[in-house]
Order: structure tokens, then C-alpha cells, then sequence
């Protein structure tokens, strides 16, 4: 199959699946998940909104299912529940999952977007990103036992990605000096899968999930190659020009937790050196 027929396929999958969990973005009138936050509060002018925030599903550190208590957890969720507290905030969370995710908050059906989102000049285009609440760049994996030591290997070979992520743009933008062709799966898991199953040859996700990946699944045959790339801030996002307001809260509680020390607590809570 050429690049792009399987490029074509794959986004085929990709939007059929995103339209079955379109509903999970939807605006509900109550919350069904308040994490860190009390039920709508009656004041003079009506009820309080509540803000309706998207998020990853399968990207720990940052969100993830915790197995034990059956709800999500992670970086993100910590963060956003400490600020929403710091500054008087209702919301509620759903973890879509991160294509769907992407779509509710472009199609205004979400307020807010926290996934370990990159900021980037193309997404600001769309976009308006809180200020950075982390660093993260990508890396390529490969099986265990793969002897793929560079990229110059992976010539005449296939590359697995997430759609629409910097790994994607990142792989696409080398795939054709080094010869190799990208193939797009829907989540990290599947990435993962694709690699350790021999499906693709490699694959690429950012540093900090990767790196917690193999610190937390012994039993995961994944090993990273070479060195990080392109570093870039992670923000929360809201589309472009809508609640304004999210964004300064955002700022103005991720700074009030920087100072005191709740940030560095969070962070210490996942392993990550900040
Ligand atoms: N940081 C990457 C990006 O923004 C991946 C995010 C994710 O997969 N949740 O493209």
C-alpha cells in the first residue's frame, strides 16, 4: 500500500471511531464527573457555569485510568482540580480520549482541553493556550530486541504514530529523507501495540510518557532510541477567542500552586523532575 492510500485508510478508521465518541464531549446540564470541585452553586445571577474540560484517556503521567478506583487520574487531572480549587472554578472532566478530544473542543462542544497538549505556532492558529505547565519532546521506540539504532535504520521501514500529535508531524517531516513511511494510529496503546507486536519497526511518543511507561511496566518490550526532540511547552487550550476567562484562571491558579509548592508536589506525586 502507498503512503498515502494507508494514510487514507487509517483516517477513515479514525473519524468512524471519533464519531462514536463524539457524545462524550457533549454539554451536560449536570456534572458527571466533578473531580476536585462541589456540585453547581446558585448565586444572584443564576447558576454558576460549569466548564466543560476534554482530556486524554491513555497518555500517563498525564491522564490515565487508575485501574484501582476506576477513575482517571495523572498530571493533568491533579493539576486542573488544584487550580479550579485555587480559583473557585466548577467543571467537569471527560477523557475522550485524545482525537476525540481534539475534536470537541474545534467544534466548540468543550470549553477546555488538557492532554499533554503541545503548544505550537499551527495550533495557536486555532487555539489559545494557557501558559506552559511543562516541557515534553518526542523519541523514537522501538521493539526490545530491535537492532534499529538510528534513524538512517529505519529506511524501507514503517513508523507507528498518534494521530494528529507532534509524533505524527515529527515523523512525517523525516519520513522521506530517511526513507520510511508513517503509519497513523488512533491512541498511544495502539502505537505501543504496533511496536511490540513487530507491526512497524518503531515508533514515536513524547519523552515524559514513554519514559513513565518503562519506570512503571516492567512487562512492556519497548525501548527508546536516541535522544528527545524538538522540546515544547505544554499547555491548557481553549478555542480560539472562547472563555477568555478559563485561560486567565488557568494562569493565574498555576501560578498561586508554582508558589506554593502544590506544582512541585503534583509533579514529585508522577516521578517527574521539574
Ligand atoms: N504532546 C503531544 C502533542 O501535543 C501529544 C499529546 C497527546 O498525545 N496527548 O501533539
Amino acid at each position: 500500500m502507498t503512503t498515502k492510500k494507508r494514510i487514507f485508510a487509517l483516517t477513515t478508521a479514525t473519524l468512524v471511531l471519533t464519531g462514536a465518541l463524539a457524545a462524550c464531549g457533549g454539554q451536560s446540564a449536570a456534572p458527571e464527573e466533578s473531580s476536585g470541585s462541589t456540585a453547581p452553586v446558585e448565586s444572584g445571577a443564576g447558576t454558576e457555569k460549569v466548564y466543560h474540560i476534554v482530556a486524554d484517556n491513555a497518555f500517563a503521567p498525564f491522564e490515565f485510568l487508575d485501574e484501582a478506583t476506576g477513575s482517571y487520574t495523572g498530571v493533568d487531572m491533579d493539576l486542573l482540580a488544584a487550580i479550579a480549587e485555587d480559583q473557585g472554578f466548577q467543571y467537569t472532566v471527560d477523557n475522550c480520549g485524545w482525537d476525540a478530544a481534539l475534536g470537541n473542543l474545534q467544534s466548540g462542544q468543550a470549553d477546555g482541553m488538557i492532554a499533554g497538549m503541545s503548544i505550537t505556532d499551527e495550533r495557536r492558529e486555532s487555539y489559545d493556550f494557557s501558559d506552559s505547565y511543562y516541557d515534553g519532546g518526542q523519541i523514537m521506540i522501538v521493539k526490545g530486541d530491535s537492532t534499529i539504532s538510528s534513524y538512517e535504520d529505519l529506511a524501507g521501514q514503517t513508523v507507528a504514530v498518534k494521530t494528529a500529535t507532534q509524533s505524527a508531524a515529527f515523523a512525517q517531516s523525516i519520513a522521506e529523507e530517511y526513507g520510511f513511511e508513517v503509519v497513523i494510529y488512533k491512541d498511544s496503546p495502539a502505537v505501543y501495540a504496533a511496536v511490540t507486536g513487530g507491526i512497524d519497526a518503531a515508533g514515536f511518543e513524547d519523552y515524559p510518557v514513554i519514559a513513565y511507561q518503562l519506570q512503571t511496566q516492567s512487562d512492556l518490550d519497548l525501548k527508546m532510541v536516541g535522544e528527545q526532540q524538538n522540546a515544547t511547552p505544554y499547555g491548557f487550550a481553549v478555542l480560539k477567542g472562547n472563555n477568555p476567562e478559563l485561560i486567565e484562571m488557568f494562569n493565574a491558579g498555576l501560578a498561586n500552586i508554582r508558589e506554593s509548592g502544590l506544582y512541585a508536589e503534583i509533579m514529585a506525586k508522577y516521578g517527574i523532575e521539574v
